[in-house]
């Protein structure tokens, strides 16, 4: 039986990795122990043993030790900050629905500074790449600035102001260099299908430049769509 003698010694803030009920037991040659059970997820040891007959018993190095591989070293971090086990449960409980430890310390008295993105790492699922034309998505926003929040991301316009200058300039360039041409110039059509099943066709031009052979694209189509030719 857990004595309320013994619990009331567990209040440190690493007790809230741990199941709230920890149970007394006999192991290893009949040793009285307490076993803590870790309250992670996807635990893999999930038991701490704590013998009760030895010097170092009220030590909590080895849960120390767990929870620094099992949740991570920067929680542990946020949870010494509690100041207590309760408020230690808060961070564990707010970590395993939302996945973050600032949401939990958002609204804290204790939080020095204002947390504003994640610490945690993102998943894979969450660094998937989202297109560049979206630079205002909340989830792209998220993905930059996360672990560098004064990261600068540009306005959508500028963006668009910038492509449109890039085609301009590249497109006069392009023209120059086939009107000015000394050599043949060949033109091919690659078409093919994606695996979206989407149509498509790429125009190129194939020429030789100052010695050197040259391929440059021309237009690529999504076929039955309305065509739109950029070297007209
Ligand atoms: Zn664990």
């Amino acid at each position: 039986m857990l004595t309320a003698e013994l619990k009331a010694k567990w209040r440190k803030p690493i007790y809230a990795f741990f199941d709230p009920e920890p149970t007394i037991e006999y192991r290893k040659d009949n040793r009285k122990c307490v076993v803590f059970r870790c309250s992670a997820k996807n635990c893999k040891k999930r038991e701490i043993l704590r013998y009760l007959d030895t010097k170092d018993a009220g030590s909590t190095g080895n849960m120390r030790n767990h929870v620094k591989t099992c949740w991570g070293e920067e929680i542990l971090v946020e949870a010494d900050k509690a100041k207590d086990v309760d408020e230690g449960r808060k961070v564990t409980g707010s970590y395993r629905k939302n996945g973050s430890i600032t949401a939990s310390f958002e609204k804290s008295k204790n939080a020095q500074s204002k947390a504003s993105f994640s610490y945690r790492q993102h998943t894979k699922t969450e660094t998937r790449m989202r297109p560049f034309d979206i630079v205002k998505d909340r989830g792209f926003v998220c993905l930059m600035k996360t672990g560098r929040p004064h990261y600068y991301l540009p306005h959508p316009t500028t963006v668009a102001r910038d492509v449109k200058q890039v085609f301009a300039k590249t497109r006069k360039r392009v023209a120059d260099m086939l009107q000015n041409n000394d050599s043949d110039i060949n033109c091919c059509i690659d078409t093919w299908t994606s695996p979206n099943h989407k149509a498509y066709a790429a125009v190129t031009v194939h020429f030789e430049h100052e010695g050197k052979l040259m391929s440059l694209l021309l237009d690529f189509i999504e076929i039955a769509k309305v065509r739109t030719c950029f070297y007209p």
